[in-house]
């Protein structure tokens, strides 16, 4: 069994570390909010007053955290420097691919073994230790967390080279927000067009249309059980949150030089929300550090 540091305990971050705690192994958390540790502690995870305090002597230390900037905060100011030789860093956070970079060079530099290991499935998977994880690494680091991925989740691809963990999850979440525009628009044309929503859904679900955003994420309600259409449009996955995502595309792009027109497109629908004050929220940075 290991003793393993885990920084970021928040919506998923707090159901992971749960997981790996009733696994067995020995998990100490930190976290910047203290109502958040408070929580963990009630479910036996111990916890720690600073975040080298929780990197101290772990043998692996796993990260969840909301963005680059606190990522790269975390590991070069304060994790790097006291962990122990050896220690196996799995950063589990959404982030931009420079700040991905920037830390995989410094765990490098320190030779850290490291894996950038970005997940899907959301809080629901969290809690379920069902998540799809995408991870970026050398082939030993990735076998190496490969029995403790398992333990948190269902699917682990191993996408390459340290950074491509990350590029698998900015694509796939660039789908996504493209798609739930085109679910949404096309719901809003059958209703124009004098046809039932349900057989829109009937129709689609079993042609060519068919996606996760229709038939796991379907924006009418009634159609599909699980859906936050059913439970009065709460998250689910904030529209916040999706919002971070297509801008981490945009800016990936921009840097390494690709042209997303549609990807622009949602992601000014998703921006709008916010402008226009459909969705009252705290302000987005260009890489979402601050939703
Ligand atoms: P969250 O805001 O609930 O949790 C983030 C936690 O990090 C918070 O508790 C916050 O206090 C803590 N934190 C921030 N800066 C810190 C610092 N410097 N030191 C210690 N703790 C710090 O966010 P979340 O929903 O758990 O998401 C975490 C990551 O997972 C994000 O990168 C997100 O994009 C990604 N993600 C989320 C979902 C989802 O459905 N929520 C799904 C897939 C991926």
């Amino acid at each position: 069994m290991s003793r393993i540091g885990f920084i970021g305990i928040g919506n998923m971050g707090a159901p992971m570390a749960c997981n790996l705690n009733n696994a067995g192994h020995e998990v100490v958390a930190y976290d910047l909010l203290q109502e958040n540790l408070d929580q963990i502690a009630a479910r036996g995870v111990k916890i720690a007053d600073s975040p080298a305090a929780a990197v101290a002597g772990a043998d692996v230390l796993f990260t969840m955290l909301p963005g680059g900037s606190q990522v790269e905060s975390v590991y070069l100011s304060h994790v790097f420097r006291v962990a122990k030789p050896g220690t196996l860093m799995i950063d589990c956070s959404t982030i931009d691919i420079e700040s991905c970079r920037t830390v995989h060079d410094a765990a490098a530099s320190y030779r850290f073994p490291m894996v950038d290991a970005p997940v899907s499935g959301g809080v629901s998977g969290a809690t379920a230790g069902s998540l799809t994880f995408m991870a970026g690494g050398e082939q030993e680091s990735v076998s190496s967390a490969l029995p403790l991925l398992e333990i948190l989740g269902k699917n682990i691809v191993h996408c390459g080279a340290p950074g491509t963990g990350q590029a698998a999850k900015i694509c796939n979440n660039m789908m996504l927000g493209i798609q739930m525009a085109s679910v949404a628009e096309a719901f809003v044309l059958s209703e124009r067009l004098g046809l039932d929503a349900g057989k829109l859904f009937e129709v689609a679900s079993t042609s060519s249309g068919q996606c996760w955003s229709l038939t796991s994420y379907c924006p009418v309600p009634g159609l599909v059980e699980a859906s936050p259409a059913n439970n009065n449009y709460e998250p689910g996955f904030a529209s916040a949150l999706m919002l971070k995502d297509m801008n981490l595309a945009l800016e990936a792009a921009e840097i390494f030089g690709a042209k997303l027109k549609l990807a622009k497109l949602a992601a000014s629908l998703y921006s709008s929300y916010f402008d226009t004050g459909v969705i009252g929220h705290r302000k987005m940075t260009h890489s979402g550090q601050n939703y």
